[in-house]
C-alpha cells in the first residue's frame, strides 16, 4: 500500500473574486470546481487545477469574506512549492510576475512570491518523471506552465518529533535534515519542515488550512486504521462527495489529510465545462436558489474557451 504524493492543499481566502484572478488568470490554472464549503454552504470553496482536474494539481480555497490576514507558525504549512518544466519557465515566470506587480525572488531554480493575501508559494523546476499536470491558459506556453504540486513546506517545533509518525504512519522516506518524501507507484510529494518562527501561528487570509495526501479509492480506510496505530486520532471517513477524506494532526501539528483518488470533479458535471457552474453536493442542492443569489459574484477569467 502507498499514497500517491499530494492530493491537495487547502488555504483561506478573504477575497474570492481576487482569488480567482490570480490563481486562474495570472498563474493559469483551471477553476475545475466552484462549490460551497460543506461546512458552511454560504461561502464558497473554490478549486483550481490541471485541465482534467487532478489530484495532484489541486489547489483550494475556502473563501471567509473579511476575514483579517493570517499569519503562519509552529504547526502549519507556511510555503507551497509547484513543479516546473524547464529553467526558461523560470524567466517566464519572473516576468509576467512582475508585470502584473507580483515581487519575485530567484532562487537556485526557484521563483518564489506571494499571492495577493499574502500565502507564500514558489515555483521550481524539479526533475521527477511524474507526470505534468498543465492547465490550458491562452496566454501561458504550454512548456512553461505550473505542472502540478512538487512539496509542502510547514513549521514545526521538533520536526523529528514526527519522524516515526511520517514514516512508519504513512510510509514517507527520509531525504534529507527535516525533509521527507511520499512517493506512490505514479506520484510523489515532498514534505519538509523549517524552524518555527517564535511568534504563534494565527489562522487567517492567505494561510493553509491543511494538506490532503493521495489515497487509492479502496486503501482509505486501511490507512485510517494505519494512522490510529501510529498514534494519530483520525476522523471517520468523511464523503466529500468528489472524494472520501479522513483528518489528523500529524505530531507537529499539521493538520492532515487522506483524500481518496476519485471519484473526482467530473462526477456532476462534464470535464469540459468544469468550474462555470455552482456545484452542489446532493445534500446541499435544494439550497440553490437561496445560495446563489448571497454567494460573491465572481470574475470569468476564461470567456473565449468555447
Ligand atoms: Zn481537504
Amino acid at each position: 500500500m502507498k499514497l500517491e504524493g499530494i492530493h491537495h492543499v487547502t488555504c483561506i481566502t478573504a477575497d474570492a473574486p481576487g482569488n480567482v484572478d490570480f490563481y486562474a488568470r495570472v498563474l493559469g490554472l483551471r477553476l475545475v470546481k466552484k462549490t460551497v464549503n460543506q461546512d458552511d454552504p454560504t461561502v464558497y470553496h473554490l478549486f483550481y487545477a490541471d485541465e482534467r482536474g487532478s489530484a495532484g494539481a489541486d489547489i483550494t480555497f475556502f473563501e471567509y469574506p473579511g476575514i483579517p490576514r493570517g499569519r503562519a507558525g509552529a504547526g502549519m504549512v507556511h510555503s507551497i512549492t509547484f513543479r516546473l518544466g524547464a529553467e526558461t519557465a523560470l524567466d517566464f515566470w519572473a516576468e509576467r510576475l512582475g508585470a502584473e506587480g507580483v515581487e519575485t525572488e530567484r532562487a537556485d531554480g526557484a521563483l518564489q512570491f506571494s499571492d495577493p493575501e499574502g500565502l507564500r508559494l514558489e515555483l521550481a523546476v524539479v526533475d521527477v518523471p511524474d507526470e505534468p499536470l498543465v492547465a490550458d491558459s491562452p496566454d501561458i506556453p504550454r512548456e512553461h506552465a505550473i505542472q502540478g504540486f512538487d512539496s509542502v513546506r510547514a513549521y514545526s517545533r521538533a520536526p523529528s518529533a514526527s519522524a516515526a509518525f511520517l514514516e512508519q504512519g504513512l510510509g514517507f522516506q527520509p531525504r534529507g535534515e527535516n525533509e521527507w518524501e511520499l512517493r506512490g507507484d505514479r506520484r510523489g510529494g515532498r514534505y519538509v519542515y523549517d524552524e518555527a518562527p517564535e511568534e504563534r501561528g494565527l489562522g487567517g487570509a492567505g494561510t493553509v488550512h491543511h494538506v490532503a495526501w493521495a489515497s487509492p479509492p479502496d486503501e482509505l480506510d486501511e490507512w485510517r486504521h494505519r494512522v490510529a496505530a501510529a498514534g494519530a486520532s483520525p476522523t471517520p471517513e468523511i464523503d466529500r462527495f468528489y472524494f472520501k477524506s479522513v483528518y489528523f494532526r500529524e505530531p507537529s501539528g499539521v493538520l492532515f489529510e487522506l483524500a481518496t483518488i476519485g471519484p473526482g470533479f467530473t462526477t456532476d458535471e462534464p470535464l469540459e465545462t468544469l468550474g462555470e457552474r455552482l456545484s452542489l453536493p446532493p445534500r446541499f442542492e435544494h439550497l440553490r436558489d437561496e445560495l446563489e443569489p448571497v454567494l460573491t459574484p465572481l470574475p470569468d477569467v476564461r470567456p473565449a474557451r468555447r
